[in-house]
């Protein structure tokens, strides 16, 4: 396997002919998808998702990729394709078509319906080219062909690309049920056609690369809805993702079969089912979905609410609910159901969410205590198949941490691909594919860019470095008057605090401190007030450290009076 070199500087200019990829998200991390390829001066992107916040980025709305790259390049955008409808490969369209307006975004009829949902919020209207499984089409230097591929929300799609420099097969994400709700399986048939023409640049999603095996079918879950379904003695809240059609799909039925009515609860679930349904992905028997007010006229054992915040999201209904913020008032006897992943991160979150409502009385089933979930992500026997069907000359995994990403090359040549043609890359590594072979040619910037309320890039990790630093010590502002001519406070300085623990007498012992570093400046002539506030920064936080074992964050500010 090939690693990346820790000093990469940039890249030199692509060889004639050559194809250029550049990962600008999703390598080394899950989400933010974002892949960028290079041929004959023209460029083509390959989804564009965001990335949501851990509990050490506060304040932090989503987390996109990093444009810079091809921020001023970006009229040689052909299009850029979208795999399928994720928030990971999606969420970040808004921000690049801020950049530019009228980027084609290409993608099957349900992912660019989810996208001109969202792109609606943000009043832009995207210039779209819709294509399904058997398209092939060119953008500019780029064939494009498409490939029905299975995953945890319809209608995804692999791209194939074909250059002058050789045949790349990109999966998105997918997995290899054989039993999907809409019998659309991935077609090996096409990945094996691809194979004899020859593949010589595969990128294959890493995600359950660690875990053997197959991936169980979406279809194995309605033994245990059905369950809930039977013994729930009240009503059944259930949580999943809003674009999860097919797990939505199942527990409609199951519904239906036992009687009872639907509601859907949260703004993204009510838009993209009713998308979903509009387009013929959701068949939603006669009758069955009403609206929430009808619905809670009914007795309670005729009840069933869909509704967003599987992943403990404290604005989405099922952590408000949880918090008694709601209108539903979850109670004594009511059965919960998160039909959904635990996705790493979250965990704290959900299980707040599963001890509130357990609290209230509820019955909680969830992935822990029921199979009520499988993955939308090939596991390990399924990506060696497909090693064994298309036969590439180069391997690059894409989409995972480093342990996925490098459980997923091992598959690879465990297959027999040639260890030195498993290019292992991360956010920015450049991958060059010349002469049928590729290698990492450089890097590029590619570091986290934040959303924080309506800026873009504002907050940086130093300021997160600030939010980390206040919420672990508080802060203390020193207002100090000191006299232009000596140098000497005026008056004793006065002190402001947040957070930090203090009362009347806690700040006592610091002004002398203060006076002494005051009067040591005024003996070597420093009197620009900048560098006083330095000087009692320094010396404060000196004093909080030693005696509070606190680091708050220090605003001194000098005036001269
Ligand atoms: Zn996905």
């Amino acid at each position: 396997m090939s690693h990346p070199h820790p000093e990469l500087g940039p890249p030199p200019p692509l060889p004639e002919g050559g194809l250029r990829v550049v990962p600008l998200g999703g390598l080394g991390e899950i989400g933010r998808n974002m892949t960028v390829f290079e041929h004959a001066g023209r460029l083509l992107i390959v989804d564009c998702g965001v990335l949501f916040p851990e509990e050490t980025q506060p304040g932090v709305d989503v987390i996109l990729p990093d444009f810079t790259w091809i921020r001023d390049r970006l009229d040689k955008v052909e299009a850029v394709v979208l795999t399928h409808g994720h928030e990971d490969h999606i969420g970040g369209i808004p921000y690049l078509l801020r950049e530019r307006r009228d980027i084609p975004v290409v993608g099957s009829k349900l992912t660019l319906a989810f996208v001109a949902a969202k792109l609606k919020e943000h009043k832009i209207t995207p210039a779209t080219i819709e294509v399904a499984e058997g398209v092939r089409r060119g953008f500019g230097p780029f064939d494009l062909e498409f490939v029905a591929v299975n995953h945890s929300i319809p209608d995804g799609l692999a791209v194939a690309i074909r250059t002058a420099a050789g045949l790349v097969l990109h999966t998105g994400d997918f997995k290899m049920d054989q039993f999907p709700l809409d019998e659309r399986i991935t077609d090996l048939r096409a990945f094996a056609r691809l194979g004899e023409e020859g593949v010589d640049l595969f990128l294959t999603d890493s995600t359950n690369a660690e875990v053997p095996g197959f991936t169980t079918s979406e279809r194995d879950l309605a033994p245990a809805i059905e369950e809930v379904f039977r013994t729930a003695p009240r009503r059944i809240i259930v949580s999943s993702f809003a674009s999860h059609v097919h797990r939505i799909q199942q527990v409609l039925d199951a519904a239906h079969h036992h009687g009872r009515k639907v509601a859907f609860v949260g703004r993204s679930m009510v838009r993209n089912m009713g998308i979903a349904r509009d387009l013929g992905y959701l068949q939603i028997p006669k009758g069955l979905v009403v609206d929430l007010k009808a619905l809670e006229k009914l007795p309670d054992t005729k009840i069933t609410l869909i509704c967003t915040g599987s992943q403990g999201e404290p604005m989405a209904a099922l952590a408000r609910m949880a918090n008694r913020d709601h209108m539903i008032r979850v109670g004594d006897g009511d059965t919960v159901l998160l039909a959904s992943s635990l996705i790493p991160g979250n965990e704290n979150a959900i299980y707040r969410v599963i001890n509130a409502l357990t609290r209230w009385g509820a019955n909680v089933v969830h992935k822990g205590n029921a199979k009520v979930h499988v993955s939308g992500h090939a596991s390990a026997g399924e990506l060696v198949y497909c090693y064994n069907i298309v036969r590439p000359s180069n391997v690059m995994p894409v989409h995972g941490e480093w342990r996925h990403l490098t459980a997923n090359a091992a598959l690879a040549i465990r297959t027999g691909v040639a260890p030195d043609r498993v290019v292992l890359a991360e956010d920015g590594v450049v991958v060059d594919l010349v002469d049928g072979r590729a290698s990492i040619s450089g890097k590029v910037p590619a570091g986290l860019v934040y959303v924080d309320g309506m800026t873009v890039g504002g907050a940086t990790e130093a300021s997160l470095q600030d939010r980390r630093t206040l919420a672990e010590g508080g802060f203390i502002t020193i207002v100090a008057l000191v006299d232009a001519d000596t140098g000497a406070l005026t008056e004793p300085p006065d002190f402001l605090a947040r957070g930090f623990v203090h009362d009347d007498t806690t700040f006592t012992s610091v002004v002398p401190i203060i006076e002494r570093v005051l009067a040591k400046a005024a003996q070597e002539g420093i009197g620009e007030p900048h560098q006083l506030e330095q000087l009692i920064l320094r010396a404060v936080s000196r004093w909080a450290r030693d005696l509070y074992r606190r680091a708050p964050i220090i605003v001194p500010i000098v005036i001269e009076a």
